[in-house]
């Protein structure tokens, strides 16, 4: 599998580890040159066509969930026989080879892990999807201590078809709930009781039930009760215990009725575990105890009883009536003494009431809490605080709104109400980098941020995703904060038109490619009785043609004339062709190859190796004679070269032009 490349752009780097269903390697996205991990179905079962089609259709769910705390799933395909999950890389370590090498779990970090896997659930559930494996192997931890949710729906697929066949399928038995080890019915609530396994894992590190065999696990679940995880570690708080014992109830109307219901108390956990906040219902959890059936069963019994009995005792009761007509008129008469007393009360108060003086309200809006109080309570006025709310205006602590306007004339003992601030509302920015355009508006809906300002910008990520955003991903600003987003229009391609090349002096052409962000491509000699000396004569793309940005173009370069040079005062000899035929110093003399050396000298100082080409050029050809990487020790040394006539060799360095030899081979050594 290794340096496989699947779907034209994954290319498998390693092997990070495998379960049950699949194995998973590290492989490098060449697209957008990131790392991401793939999960590759193992061979057993991609013959089993009802598997690979739920296999499908569940990772195609769970690529639509996009949170924090879920392993983002990028991508689903399949080649060859190959079935694959594409998803996001996870520096770090399961939640299981965490528990392993602590031990166990300090319960402020067992806290904040439970909260971010109960955040997880909760989006999850929120768009309907159950993950029925969770399990600490499916928690990915980051390195910077984040946990990541993994595998969301992928179980569904095993559970019918080849759970009971695989092994490390089989090892999540230790997670399932009740409902699922009978094979019933599961929802939203299996999740919730793993759940509860696994935070009870993490602060005892143990399992609350291990059995010889996965089956006999299975029936624990089913029929022994969960025993307190305070048992193992006493240092567990009441209330995170009594949260532990409320997500595993075999009973499922017992548990959570929500990860949402969950996340509450496990928020209030976090802060205090002062108060009982965690209402258990024990009694329910136990078909046994059927008290409250029995209590109704005994009331109706005496109910018959006491029916039977009053046909005997009318008579009775006829002589009591009087009796009873006597308590009556009593209880009457100290109602309406009663009556009286208090209405004789308001009275008095009343008269007090129209007799106390008035004080002019004061404006303690802006004041903190404490001098709100005195000021009001040193006037005689009563201060009292009616809740409070977030503002942007007045710092936490500090009266925002005061109910009676200052100035108003009040009663001594009058009360003042007054709303305190909880300072600024925050709220967490989330991360929406890879997010698509069109899904903004749901991924910030109801958030409570600001306006969503966005630009447009090339860029190597796919069309409309976002590549940044300000303020940055699970940041905390205040509740109206306006959102940056750059979305990318793709990658840029920038077109210019080739410039002519030809009749300039290679230097100069050399550095306007770079200028123009054109590639160089070879450069090859050759004489020229048009151009002079180092100067182009022919350029592989012509000029005015509309090229991408990065194009390569290769040139001809002129060596001079090969014409000997005449004396300036005759240039139209040139013209004299027959003379020319007879001088040309690259024509063959002679058809028999004779050998040269040619001395390279010296060679770069400023690095260890260096690759020496040797181009030879003869009339209108030009060609590669020696080829070879050398040690700039190696100078000085010679190369043999052979040829017929007159050649010229070019010495290039690492590509770069070093120099140029004419040799005539016809010439005397
Ligand atoms: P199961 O088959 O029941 O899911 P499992 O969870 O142990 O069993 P896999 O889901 O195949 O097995 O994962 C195997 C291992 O691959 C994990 O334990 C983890 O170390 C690694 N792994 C899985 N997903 C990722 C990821 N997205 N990034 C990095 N490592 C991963
Ligand atoms: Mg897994």
């Amino acid at each position: 599998m290794i340096g496989k490349v699947l779907g034209n752009r994954y290319e498998i780097v390693e092997k990070i580890g495998g379960g049950g269903m699949a194995l998973v390697y590290k492989a490098k996205c060449k697209l957008l040159n990131r790392y991401v991990a793939i999960k590759i179905l193992r061979n057993e079962f991609t013959n089993d066509e009802e598997f690979i089609a739920k296999f499908k259709r569940e990772s195609q769910a769970a690529a639509s969930l996009s949170h924090p705390n879920i392993v983002n799933v990028y991508d689903v395909g399949i080649e060859d026989n190959i079935y694959y999950i594409v998803m996001e890389y996870v520096k770090g370590q399961t939640l299981k080879e965490l528990i392993k090498q602590k031990g166990k779990i300090y319960i402020s970090e067992a806290v904040n892990i439970s909260i971010q896997i109960a955040e997880a659930l909760s989006h999850a559930h929120d768009n309907h999807i159950v993950h029925r494996d969770i399990k600490p192997h499916n928690i990915l931890m980051t390195e910077d201590g984040r946990a990541k949710v993994t595998d969301f729906g992928i179980a569904r697929a095993a559970t019918s078809t080849t759970m009971t066949n695989t092994s490390s399928v089989i090892g999540s038995v230790h997670y399932f709930s009740p409902e699922q080890a009978r094979g019933g019915y599961t929802d939203e609530k299996s999740d919730i009781y793993s759940l509860g396994i696994v935070m009870y894992e993490m602060v005892t590190g143990k399992l609350p039930f291990q059995g010889d065999s996965p089956i006999s696990v299975a029936l624990k679940h089913v029929q022994e009760n969960v025993l307190s995880p305070k048992i193992i570690e006493a240092s567990v708080p009441h209330n995170f215990e009594s949260i532990i014992m409320k997500c595993v109830k075999k009973n499922q109307s017992l548990r959570y009725n929500s990860t949402k219901e969950l996340l509450t108390d496990l928020r209030k956990c976090k802060v205090s575990d002062e108060g009982d906040f965690i209402k258990l219902d024990d009694a329910h959890d136990s078909p046994t105890r059927i008290i409250p059936a029995v209590k109704d069963d005994s009331n109706m019994i005496n109910n018959n009883k006491r029916r039977s009995r009053q046909k005997k005792t009318n008579e009775n009761n006829k002589d009591n009536k009087n009796k009873r007509f006597i308590t009556i008129a009593a209880v009457i008469s100290a109602l309406l003494v009663a009556a009286v007393l208090i209405g004789m009360f308001f009275i008095m108060q009343l008269q007090d009431f129209l007799t106390v003086q008035e004080v002019e309200v004061p404006d303690v809006v802006g004041l903190s809490d404490d001098m709100a109080r005195q000021k009001i309570e040193s006037l005689d006025l009563k201060y009292e605080v009616l809740g409070e709310d977030y503002s942007s205006k007045y710092e936490a602590g500090f009266v925002m709104e005061q109910k009676v306007e200052a100035g108003d004339l009040r009663k001594v003992g009058w009360p003042i109400q007054v709303i305190i601030s909880k300072g600024q509302e925050l709220v967490t920015v989330p991360s929406l980098i890879y997010m698509l355009e069109s899904d903004i508006n749901i991924e910030l809906n109801n958030i409570g941020l600001g306006e969503v300002n966005i630009e447009y910008e090339n860029s190597d990520f796919p069309t409309d995703t976002i590549i940044r955003q300000s303020p940055e991903p699970y940041e905390e600003v205040p509740a109206g904060t306006e959102i940056n987003l750059v979305i990318s229009k793709g990658p840029e391609i920038n077109t210019l038109f080739m410039p002519k090349f030809v009749g300039r002096d290679i230097q100069s052409v050399k550095s306007e490619l770079a200028a123009l962000g054109l590639a160089q491509g070879n450069i090859d000699y050759d004489t020229s009785d048009e151009y002079a000396e180092d100067i182009v004569i022919r350029q592989s793309i012509p000029a005015n043609t509309e090229v991408e940005e990065g194009e390569q173009v290769s040139f001809i370069v002129s060596l001079g004339s090969t014409q000997p040079q005449d004396t300036e005062d005759d240039p139209q000899d040139g013209e004299d062709t027959g003379g020319d035929t007879q001088e040309d110093p690259t024509e063959d003399n002679s058809s028999i190859e004779k050998s040269r050396s040619l001395v390279i000298a010296n060679l770069p100082t400023d690095k260890e190796t260096v690759r020496v080409k040797i181009v030879k050029i003869t009339s209108g050809e030009s060609k590669v004679v020696y080829n070879q990487v050398h040690n700039t020790t190696d100078a000085p040394f010679s190369v043999t070269v052979s040829g017929t006539g007159r050649a010229f060799f070019t010495v290039y360095f690492d590509d770069e032009d070093h120099m140029t030899r004419e040799i005539n081979f016809e010439e005397a050594n």
